[in-house]
């Protein structure tokens, strides 16, 4: 099992930031206990943990007067602590299962808990419910049982129906701070007798972005294998962030200015999943690359990267990812900025030595043909980010410019809809603004069912759905 969960906190005192702990406590110990929480803050700041122990503390046999700390001990606290009780039910809203699990929830709340003192309902991802699950959740917490008690943690607040979060007591989770991730850090290291140095420890608090989660991660990540229990300094400076060495930042460096699109967007596919950050990424990016052009410069010294000597060509990039870290901060899909960056630089020409130095503009496309011309480049450009909206939308006819508005004529209603959620709309706009130079919004139309040949039809649906339509079996 991972640090993170063999040493997440089990009771109040072990909860690192510090501001929530107190709330939290006070609400425990207040006259009327409130039957809904929300745990509201970014991911990896203990809202999951915190909800498990306010449900030991509620349920707990031997717990003293006046401190709302769970014994850890009575059957209660460790039927929880195991993940057993039955009467603590986890939901997570981002499966599947999220809106089963609140119509199942609605039909048994009035039964009283098996075991426990009070039935707990943990909802995980709570933006993520339906409409309809809010819904049944609000009937619910507007008359909730006495025996039964909500704790809704979300990542995003402002997703949540208001008439949901005014029945809720509100605790925040900030962002930890050095010191609160550097305490949460100390418990592993004593418990897994490491040796690292202060610095050290100040180190990986550093680049964990105010994630206990990131922050234990890191500190696994850098035990050295053989069973040794030292930390060197060595071992740490070559960090980045959790998940990413310097050198392998430096790999990446390197395809994206040689223009190598395809495998520099499968590194950042790779590294998504394996759960870096795009912010992270972005600055960590533009922090090696300031380094290297002001060694290149002779400013300072540093490691260079091989390949990466041209100047002009280190400032495009730097430039292209300074967009990108702007971007990253409001886009609707966080990964998206950087692979656009990827992409923009693999489209454009290798740079050539300006005679006047200054920012270069590329010039914005003004006539409605020439926009229309574009269009395969747009398309280019979402192929290698995402294959199948690059298929849908190849089944689609780009056919009016008018007022920032692209007009895109579609022929089925099942294409529309899938071009038309959120996330991909948000990516063909953000991708066509950067191609076109020119602020991009996008309307999709439906023009009834245009004669096409089947064959177009079965290339299309296998290209979007992956399948071999016409194999069959
Ligand atoms: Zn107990």
């Amino acid at each position: 099992m991972s640090f993170y969960l063999t040493y997440r906190p089990q009771k109040l005192s072990q909860l690192d930031l510090v501001l929530s702990r107190q709330a939290i406590s006070d609400s425990l110990q207040s006259k009327i206990k409130p039957h809904a929480w929300l745990f509201s803050g970014p991911k990896g700041t203990g809202k999951t943990s915190s909800a498990r122990i306010v449900a030991k503390s509620v349920n707990c046999l031997q717990l003293k007067k006046h401190s709302p700390e769970p014994c850890n001990r009575c059957s209660n606290c460790v039927a929880i602590t195991k993940g057993t009780a039955l009467d603590v039910i986890e939901i997570d809203a981002a499966s599947n299962r999220g809106i089963d699990d609140i119509r199942e929830l609605r039909d048994k709340i009035k039964l009283t808990p098996a075991v426990l003192k009070y039935k707990v309902y943990i909802i995980d991802e709570a933006h993520m419910l339906t409409k309809e699950a809010f819904n049944a959740l609000l009937k619910t917490l507007e008359e909730p049982p006495v025996h039964a008690l909500f704790i809704l943690a979300t990542t995003e607040p402002d997703k949540l129906p208001p008439t949901v979060v005014s029945r809720c007591l509100v605790i925040q989770f900030n962002q930890a701070t050095p010191e609160e991730l550097v305490r949460a850090l100390n418990r592993v290291v004593k418990q897994e007798k490491l040796k690292i140095s202060a610095e050290g420890l100040a180190r990986v608090a550093l680049v964990s972005d105010g994630s206990f989660r990131d922050a234990v991660k890191l500190l696994e990540q850098l035990i050295p294998p053989g069973g040794s229990r030292q930390i060197s300094v060595e071992r740490v400076a070559g960090l980045v962030q959790p998940g990413l060495t310097s050198q392998a930042l430096d790999d990446w460096l390197s395809l994206v200015f040689k223009r190598q699109t395809k495998p520099a967007i499968d590194w950042l596919q790779q590294a998504w999943k394996e759960g870096l950050r795009p912010k992270q990424l972005t600055l960590a990016a533009i922090a090696r690359l300031r380094q290297v052009l002001l060694g290149q410069l002779g400013v300072i010294e540093t490691k260079a990267i091989p390949g990466l000597e041209d100047i002009d060509a280190l400032k495009e990039l730097l430039k292209q990812l300074l967009v990108a870290a702007i971007e990253v901060k409001t886009s609707v899909i966080d990964t998206l900025p950087l692979e656009l960056a990827v992409v923009a630089r693999g489209q454009s020409e290798p740079a050539a030595p300006a005679p006047v130095p200054g920012p270069a503009v590329a010039k914005p496309a003004r006539s409605k043909e020439k926009i229309l011309s574009k269009w395969p480049q747009v398309l280019a450009a979402v192929k290698p980010l995402n294959h199948s909206l690059e298929a849908l939308l190849r089944a689609t006819e780009p056919a009016e410019f008018t007022d920032g508005f692209l007009m895109i004529k579609v022929y089925y209603q099942f294409h529309k809809d899938r071009l038309e959620e959120e996330r991909y709309r948000a990516m063909v706009e953000q991708i066509a603004t950067k191609v076109l130079v020119t602020p991009v919004k996008i309307k999709y139309f439906f023009e009834g069912l245009k004669p096409v040949k089947d064959e177009d039809i079965i290339k299309t649906a296998e290209e979007v759905f992956g399948v071999d339509v016409q194999g069959g079996d």
